[in-house]
């Protein structure tokens, strides 16, 4: 159970000195209990304290990396039920099935599509993580050509062996055991061979059960075996079983502080059918899993899996915002437009990238407006004609276009005339209101 911070004040020195940066032992506490605080921050709290206070503050979801290098994935280490509270913490993974059974060539053609579906959004890069290579022959020999086969044409990607077949699982992680992979197939049918297959290698085990109670008690065993990472799946596949499984999972976890449900979620979406696989992987994302496996990797259902993980994953208390400055499209000549927008950056993002599709070289002045978008900023007063001719003026661009035509959102266009009488000289133009408006309005004017 997590402790309460008074029950967290009774263990700390109680002397009000200050070094931790509050100004009693009880706020301390209090920030400990929400989590806000680390226990490092107190110099002069005793060996026992710090090992009692230690375990209780110990994330309620067990942080575990599978994989190694700049693609490794993160898991766990989630503090919250609902991301207002605080935020998510680490994005949960895509992985794509590769049967053992799988055609040579058509392993060739399942790895480059999981190469080619990174793409950059809004600034971050967003992939296919991991591959999730299934014993779908019971045979240890085709299982570990499989392995082989993949770890060799996908040496970065993180893998996850799956088979419940202790022999299979050992010819396939002494291919990769460098590489941090996770077996899964723990079972209550073989629990300890595979335990001491996931020891021997030192792999994440991944445990399954029917149903909760199941789970936890088959964790608890596996633990005992000396396995302490592992990633669980409680057996839910259909709709209704992932968002009641995962929830309590995670509420066990959070609330409860349950050690034995405190693990990263793995939720199987496959699906014959692509648009239900992406449904059922979007209720994983949405519902705490930390490894989504889809059937297939297919682009369309790359963008909706990706746009959905972003918006979950992204800071809520952060705005995503781009850095305040004229951003050049192309390469603009002096004769070339000078457009103007927010720092918002799906604000950015959209417009940068329909003046792209323009093929007409233009200058982006992108203004600090604190993250928000260009209707909202100007609401808030962040986007006003005082500020936006101070950031033109300040920029010092017109020294470097021929004509002083600044071309503003059509959301703003109210704002036109106050920013020609403050820009002595300068033309204000009133561009589209929506951003797919911008590559006709530029064509048109070229
Ligand atoms: S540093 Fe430790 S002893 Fe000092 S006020 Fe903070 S919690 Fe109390």
């Amino acid at each position: 159970m997590a402790l309460s911070g008074v029950e967290i004040f009774k263990l700390l020195p109680k002397t009000n000195c200050k070094k931790c940066g509050h100004p009693t032992c009880l706020a301390f506490a209090m920030k400990l209990a929400q989590r806000q605080a680390s226990l490092d921050a107190c110099p002069d709290v005793s060996e026992e304290a710090k090992r009692i206070l230690g375990e209780a503050s110990a994330p309620p979801v067990r942080p575990i990396t599978f994989g190694t290098g700049p693609k490794s994935v993160k898991m766990g280490e989630e503090t919250v039920l609902f991301r207002h509270e605080k935020k998510f913490v680490n994005p949960c993974a895509f992985a794509v099935e590769i049967k053992d059974t799988t055609a040579d060539s058509e392993i060739d053609g399942i790895v480059a599509a999981v190469a080619a579906s990174e793409i950059d959004r809004v600034g971050q890069k967003l992939r296919i993580d991991a591959i999730f290579v299934s014993n779908a022959s019971n045979d240890p020999g085709r299982f570990e050509a499989a392995v082989k086969a993949v770890a060799a044409k996908a040496p970065e990607v993180p893998l996850i062996l799956s088979t419940s077949n202790a022999a299979a699982a050992d010819a396939g992680l002494k291919i990769v055991a460098d590489k941090k992979p996770v077996l899964f197939g723990a079972d209550e049918s073989n629990a300890e061979a595979m335990a001491n297959v996931a020891k021997t290698y030192k792999a994440i085990l991944g445990v399954s059960a029917r149903g909760l109670d199941a789970l936890a008690a088959l964790t608890e065993k596996i633990k005992s075996l000396g396995v302490e990472d592992m990633v669980i799946d409680s057996g839910a596949r259909s709709a209704k079983e992932i968002i009641e499984n995962n929830t309590l999972i995670r509420r066990a976890a959070i609330k409860k502080n349950f050690k034995a449900l405190g693990y990263p979620v793995i939720t199987l979406a496959q699906r014959e059918e692509g648009m239900l696989e992406t449904l059922i992987a979007t209720l994983g994302v949405a519902k705490y899993a930390a490894i989504v496996v889809l059937s297939k990797v297919e682009k369309w259902k790359n963008l909706a899996l990706f746009t959905c993980r972003q918006n979950i994953y992204t800071d809520p208390q952060v705005p995503m915002q781009v850095e305040q400055k004229i951003y050049k499209v192309g390469e603009p000549t002096p004769e070339s437009p000078l457009m103007i927008t927010t720092n918002f950056s799906l604000t950015y993002f959209i417009v940068s990238g329909e003046v792209e599709n323009s093929k007409v070289p233009c200058r982006l002045a992108v203004m600090d407006s604190e993250g928000l978008s260009v209707l909202t900023a100007w609401a808030a007063g962040k986007f006003t004609a005082s500020k936006i001719s101070q950031f033109i003026l300040e920029s010092g661009i017109e020294n470097e276009v021929k004509n002083k035509e600044l071309i503003i959102p059509g959301y703003v266009a109210i704002l036109s005339g106050a920013i020609e009488d403050k820009l002595p000289g300068w033309k204000v133009t009133v561009g589209p209101r929506e951003a797919n408006g911008i590559p006709a309005f530029l064509k048109s004017r070229a």
